[in-house]
């Protein structure tokens, strides 16, 4: 009887980026090179643990085929842009939110070039 391979740390984020966005290895390699290791926020580096996938809030999205969430998959985000600012501004809803930059003077045409820290 063959004995059955040990499940790596590896092997379990394989299974859990297919069935949580519909996403290989290899297309989270693609996404993080074609944004060029930075968040898509905050453009900070992706250290190894400091990132997430991030995905639009559809309804019922856990009930979606691995193809169907990947249709929703937006970017690679830090954690800090991912809980901090993604998750604040969709609960707040686009017009509250761009209320909000433009009361904050946020929309007022400065650069942003690395004003993220
Ligand atoms: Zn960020």
């Amino acid at each position: 009887m063959k004995r059955k391979k040990k499940e790596t740390r590896g092997d379990r984020w394989e299974k859990n980026i297919w069935r949580a966005y519909g996403l290989t290895p290899w297309m989270v390699v693609e996404m993080y090179a074609e944004q060029g290791g930075k968040c898509a926020i905050c453009t900070n580096d992706l250290h190894e643990k400091n990132w997430v996938i991030d995905h639009k809030h559809v309804r019922n999205y856990k009930k979606l085929s691995p193809e169907e969430k990947r249709k929703f998959v937006r970017g690679l985000v830090c954690i800090y842009c991912n809980w901090k600012v993604l998750g604040q501004i969709e609960r707040a809803g686009r017009v509250r939110a761009v209320r909000a930059c433009r009361y904050l003077g946020f929309l007022a045409g400065t650069s942003l070039e690395r004003e993220a820290t």
